[in-house]
């Protein structure tokens, strides 16, 4: 790539653009070179290795000379991890999420609407548990109707299939109350916008939580499909990254349960199928705020687990008593 091989960053490109408030950093790159004329995998072939379907944070100030961006925005729009004290830490538009599955890197999902409207890819869609587009009220699409192969970064453009489908021809389904209403919070707290309180929805109250205790709350709660227990779930299994069909079961079987919960409807579901070691983690590490705002659901989820009261006290979870 003759073109990027200038002996310090090459030299910017033609067309040039910053990137959008809540544009994806893959995103504008894809966007990008696609006004440019050149391809994605030419991008990422010159930046990273061969291979790659997105890129990575530590080229984000290139991508942001090549392209006229603020380097510092476009670092933020494009998911950064680092090891502490033995766990990966994951920074995404300013947002900590302490587990890595819950941001997708190579295998993208697109509202083809908002695309179709706006021209620029959403970074909220880069959220595992982001199901839904609440300004068109359809689900999100990872998967090209036609070949069937998972989107990826490394396609001819924002709208274009590799097998040339272009996307916006794609049957969408209609999501439910709960995946919007997630998607829609996950929105206000990736973008730090400060939503309005709703009154009568009855799991309003998690706004209130962080995006990482939120999204870890919803994983745990739904990742377990009933019958399979969490305690029997191959290695692997839990932390790993879901499509987004699996995305909308994980996220409607967590508020179907929340629900259950707090009307005292628990007979419904076993225990076992919650994830209770990340239940107890999420309230170990969640802030007195959020314990507060979860401590009922919490309460129930003990009772349901009938955790012994010497247990919880070395866990600091007396809190999960009514
Ligand atoms: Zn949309
Ligand atoms: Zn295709």
């Amino acid at each position: 790539m003759q073109l990027f091989l200038d002996p310090i960053l090459g030299r910017p490109l033609p067309i040039q653009d910053d990137l959008k408030p809540d544009e994806s950093g893959n995103g504008y790159a894809l966007r990008m070179t696609e006004a440019n004329g050149i391809q994605f995998s030419q991008l990422a072939r010159s930046m990273a290795s061969l291979g790659h379907r997105y890129l990575p944070n530590e080229v984000a100030g290139k991508i942001a000379y090549l392209f006229g961006g603020n380097p510092i925005d476009v670092g933020k729009a494009i998911p950064k991890s680092y090891r502490e004290k033995g766990h990966i830490i994951t920074v995404f538009k300013d947002c900590i999420l302490t587990r890595p599955y819950h941001v997708r890197r190579s295998w993208t999902q697109v509202c083809p609407l908002c695309l179709l409207n706006t021209g620029f890819a959403q970074a909220l869609w880069e959220l595992s548990l982001v199901t839904a587009c609440p300004v068109h009220y359809t689900r999100l699409l990872d998967q090209c109707p036609k070949c069937f192969r998972k989107l990826t970064w490394r396609r001819p453009s924002l709208l274009e299939c590799n097998c040339g489908m272009r996307l916006e021809g794609a049957e969408l389904e209609a999501p439910s109350e709960a995946e919007l209403w997630l998607s829609s919070t996950l929105f206000c707290l990736l973008s730090d916008i400060r939503m309005s309180p709703e009154r009568g929805i009855p799991y309003a109250f998690l706004a209130n939580l962080s995006l990482d205790v939120l999204v870890r709350l919803i994983r745990a709660l739904g990742i377990s499909s009933g019958p399979e227990h969490v305690s029997n779930f191959r290695p692997g299994k839990l932390t790993r990254v879901l499509s987004s069909k699996e995305a909308v079961q994980v996220v409607q079987r967590a508020f179907l349960r929340i629900s259950d919960l707090y009307e005292d409807r628990a007979n419904r579901f076993t225990s076992a199928s919650l994830h209770l070691k990340e239940v107890a983690d999420i309230c170990i590490h969640s802030s007195q705020a959020e314990q507060e705002k979860i401590s009922l659901l919490f309460q129930r989820v003990a009772r349901l687990e009938k955790i012994d009261k010497s247990i919880t006290n070395s866990f600091q979870m007396d809190m999960f008593y009514d």
